[in-house]
């Protein structure tokens, strides 16, 4: 058995491309060819070239000897934080516009909550010289004022979505409707490994040079590829797919997700998806999500924008479900504190999303000699506020 997508689109029951038949050929139009295209040997030198000039990979593995002492087992870092943007994001918006390139397409669309994907697929379109246009939520747009100059300084658009509670879903829905309105010209750059097959696999395969890098690297300093854990926060689950990808079919290489509680995850202010979510459809693929008893979508919460999403990605919602991985949620507290405490031991300052990650070792207990590999997914700049304001710095 794998837990790597099958055929059809599937990562044992979730996944597929539940869709309006409207959407059908925009979806089918890019699954036909994906894998095609990624497999050209232009199309990996360009996106290796631009992953090593513009983003800056290889990004280093770094051993936390401090963190690594305080916790008694040896941890290293994965730092996703030195990305151009400050986040792992780009290394999809990266693929994904290269992508739209090789299909012919001048027009890309994007839905962001907190923007830090709206800002990411702003960075690629002005490289690229395409036009961009990035549907948020009215209530993240007063939320995130920072974000939403970024984009406009990188020349996108931002398209207020003033229809329900006015959030990401609400966003997701606008850019949907958008990509019906405009089937030929059109790619919509979807920022995390949820939506209809095949974006679960194909942004998954585009975070995947984390793991690769990894291997090489561990390899470097411990004489050996794989890890005993790997471990990673997961909101729709992309800097997670990107770290475990390689290492899904090695059963010897635990894998840890890691999920908001917010202020705990039987208050009704929460997004630990895993622990309330139950089966059912959203964004196009069928996984785990929060709704209520009718079927409703229940408004996810977290301190981190980056995580308050209703669902998680298929690839996810099967490694629960099948018991390959562990999953573990923290609340915004210990979140916080362990955000706090890396800045202190390490000198890095993490995004609050990242200090989920962190805050695991409170907890979970590893052997001295385990190897644990974190994902440290985004740095804590656009953080800063939340920060101030909690620990009143
Ligand atoms: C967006 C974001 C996340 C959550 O998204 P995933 O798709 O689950 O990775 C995590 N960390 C950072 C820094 C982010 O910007």
């Amino acid at each position: 058995m794998s837990y790597q997508v099958n055929e059809k689109g599937y990562y044992g029951e979730f996944g597929g491309a539940y869709i309006p038949e409207m959407l059908y050929p925009n979806v089918e139009e890019l699954r036909s060819q994906y894998l095609e295209i990624m497999k050209e040997e232009s199309f990996q030198e360009e996106f290796k070239q631009l992953l090593k000039d513009y983003v800056g990979r290889p990004t280093p593995l770094y051993f936390a000897e401090r963190f690594s002492k305080k916790y008694n087992t040896k941890v290293y870092l994965k730092r996703e934080d030195l990305c151009h943007t400050g986040a792992h994001k780009v290394n999809n918006t990266i693929g994904q516009i290269l992508m739209a390139r090789r299909l012919g397409k001048t027009r890309i669309i994007a839905e962001t909550g907190a923007g830090q994907h709206g800002v990411a697929t702003a960075t690629v379109c002005a490289l690229m010289g395409m036009e961009c246009i990035v549907y948020m939520g009215a209530i993240d747009i007063e939320r995130q004022a920072p974000n939403v100059a970024r984009m406009k300084m990188l020349g996108a658009t931002v398209i207020p979505a003033l229809s329900g509670s006015r959030t990401l879903k609400d966003a997701t829905n606008e850019a949907i409707r958008d990509w019906i309105n405009n089937p030929v010209d059109t790619h919509y750059i979807i920022g995390s490994v949820v939506g209809p097959h095949p974006y679960p696999d194909m942004v998954a395969k585009f975070q995947s040079v984390i793991s690769e890098e990894i291997k090489t690297q561990l390899l470097e300093k411990e004489g050996r590829e794989n890890p005993d854990y790997v471990v990673a926060c997961v909101g729709g689950g992309s800097n997670a797919a990107g770290i475990y990808y390689h290492y899904l079919d090695k059963p010897e290489v635990g894998i840890i997700a890691v999920e908001a509680a917010g202020k705990g995850v039987f208050t009704g202010e929460s997004a630990a998806t895993s622990a309330l979510g139950k089966e059912g459809i959203i964004h196009g693929s069928k996984t785990l999500l929060m709704q209520t008893e009718d079927g409703q979508i229940t408004e996810p919460y977290s301190i981190s924008a980056g995580l308050d999403y209703p669902g998680i990605g298929p690839m996810h919602a099967n490694l629960f479900r099948t018991g390959r991985a562990e999953f573990i949620s923290i609340t915004d507290d210990d979140a916080m504190k362990a955000g706090l405490e890396l800045s202190n031991l390490e000198g890095i300052i993490p995004a609050i999303e990242t200090s989920h990650a962190l805050a695991i070792f409170e907890t979970r207990k590893f052997n001295e000699d385990d190897v644990v590999v974190i994902n440290l997914s985004g740095r804590g700049d656009k953080d800063l506020n939340t920060y101030i304001e909690y620990f009143n710095l």
